[in-house]
């Protein structure tokens, strides 16, 4: 469930400090450390899972948490009425630099245009 390697495994047990924004039983959410946007959150399982491909059937309540804690933050951090993203980077054409899933959330400024 933890992998002694993987940095968001020790920032979710506390063995590496983060700015943390939330936390419950399966997820963490803490402050991007080289923001892209003024809002710049990971929202992160606390168990490890290497990305989008390593999610499985039993992550399904697990994905449902993260979306609505994403949601949840854009409104406490006032970017949900200005706008923002949620992305997650899978592999490497898509730039994937640390495989512990995490969802990016984005808002704050204008992020130049659509990406899709
Ligand atoms: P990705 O490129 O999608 O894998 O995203 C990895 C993200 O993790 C990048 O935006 C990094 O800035 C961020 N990151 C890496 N190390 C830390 C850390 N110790 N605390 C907070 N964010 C981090
Ligand atoms: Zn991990």
């Amino acid at each position: 469930m933890s992998d002694p390697n993987c940095i968001f495994c020790k920032i979710a047990s506390k063995q590496i400090p983060s700015t943390l924004l939330y936390e419950d039983d399966l997820v963490v959410a803490f402050k991007d450390i080289a923001p892209q946007v003024p809002v710049h959150v990971l929202i992160v399982p606390k168990a490890h899972v290497s990305g989008l491909d390593g999610l499985r059937e039993e992550h399904k309540a697990l994905i449902g948490q993260i979306t609505l804690v994403g949601q949840k933050l854009a409104r406490d951090l006032g970017v949900a009425e200005s706008g923002y993203r949620m992305v997650v980077n899978s592999g490497p054409d898509a730039g994937q630099t640390v495989f512990h899933l995490h969802f990016h959330l984005l808002g704050g400024a204008p992020m130049g245009g659509k990406m899709v």
